[in-house]
């Protein structure tokens, strides 16, 4: 009997999952409800997004990693366990071959513990690709070719810059900021200029409808709901889109100096490559509005977005597990 073959692209902020021969069969938040005693898993994905903020005492609704790794193994491994369970059924006879994604900065103890909780989850083998290989991959880049191209992948926790050529990585960077920090930015700038409070979801909502690298040329304008910081009462109040531009300016530039030192430490003939190539962006934080425009602007470099940013990891995945052979060299573990 043949194994199911299956990838995980388990992000900060949405996780999906590939079963050779289906395609993509989940996509859905990384975010996990779980009893307060005995940890059992109430909800996972989009119900249990629904319910951060808003659980009673006795269930938690957490997002289990941060920053691109794991925050919080055992949620993790429920995570998991419920992917494969969904995939695999659970009582499954012929336990499944099992890629994860991960950020190519992690550490070898980070690294670890993804192919732990991975194997504790039910996988017969656990392999580990690099998520900006996975990245370029699945946006169509020509990535065995002899020339340099560059990835930049922004997601919900961190963002991660590679300079590829030959089919493996030769030059990459990666900082801790990405789409959670913007959001983070703008709670700040609520806070601070008009004394609102507001929770995460509410931040990453004036992101998406507000947000712009560079101001807009027309004003957009939103109303936000939260609490008084001061008096504690809810209160609304009326937000545009320059001010938001201001406020994520800090992550935005920390972005932008991780790209410029890759570039900066990039062979002169790969940096050749990569100016008349140009860069290309993937993950969810590349639909920031004029993103693009400003990563020119800064770095001199021609930006593309890929044709569906937030799919590019999981579909590069799929093609690495569809060809094991060829990418053997690029796993980082297996087990
Ligand atoms: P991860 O791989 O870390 O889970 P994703 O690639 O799924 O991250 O991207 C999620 C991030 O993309 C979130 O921070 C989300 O707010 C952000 N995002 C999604 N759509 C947009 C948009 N239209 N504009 C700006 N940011 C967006
Ligand atoms: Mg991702």
């Amino acid at each position: 009997m043949f194994s199911k073959k299956i990838a995980i692209d388990l992000g900060t902020a949405n996780s999906l999952v590939y079963e050779v021969g289906r395609g993509i069969v989940l996509n859905e938040p990384t975010v996990v409800a779980v009893t307060v005693d005995g940890g059992k898993v109430v909800a996972v994905g989009d119900s249990a997004k629904e319910m951060l903020g808003r659980t009673p005492a006795d269930i938690k609704a957490s997002c289990p990693m941060r920053d691109g790794v794991i925050a919080d193994y055992a949620v993790t491994e429920a995570l998991l366990k419920y992917f494969i369970d969904e995939v695999c059924g659970s009582s499954r006879l012929v336990r499944p071959e099992v890629m994860v994604s991960v950020p190519a900065g992690v550490t070898s103890v980070e690294s670890r513990a993804v192919l732990d909780a991975t194997v504790a989850a039910g996988a017969r083998y656990a392999y580990l690709i690099p998520e900006p290989l996975a990245a370029a991959i699945g946006a169509g880049i020509p990535i065995s070719a002899p020339f340099g191209n560059m990835i930049v992948n922004l997601g919900g926790g961190a963002t991660e810059v590679a300079v590829i050529s030959l089919g493996g990585i030769v030059v990459q960077g990666s900082v801790r900021v990405a789409g959670n920090r913007i959001d983070g930015a703008i709670a700040e700038h609520l806070r601070r200029e008009h004394s609102i409070t507001v929770g995460d979801q509410t931040a990453e909502a004036v992101k998406i409808e507000l947000g712009s690298a560079i101001p807009l040329e027309e004003e957009i304008r939103k109303e936000v709901k939260g609490r008084d910081s001061v008096s504690g009462l809810p209160k609304v109040v009326e937000i545009g889109s320059h001010e938001v531009t201001a406020a994520i300016g800090g992550p935005l530039s920390e972005i932008v100096s991780t790209i410029r030192v890759v570039l900066e430490r990039t062979p002169p003939e790969l940096a050749s490559d990569v100016i008349d190539r140009g860069m290309v962006l993937s993950g969810g934080t590349s639909l920031l509005r004029n993103l693009s425009k400003l990563l020119t602007q800064k770095t001199g470099v021609p930006v593309h977005t890929a044709d569906d940013p937030l799919l590019c990891v999981i579909q590069g995945c799929g093609e690495i597990i569809k060809n094991l052979d060829v990418f053997k060299k690029n796993l980082i573990a297996r087990r």
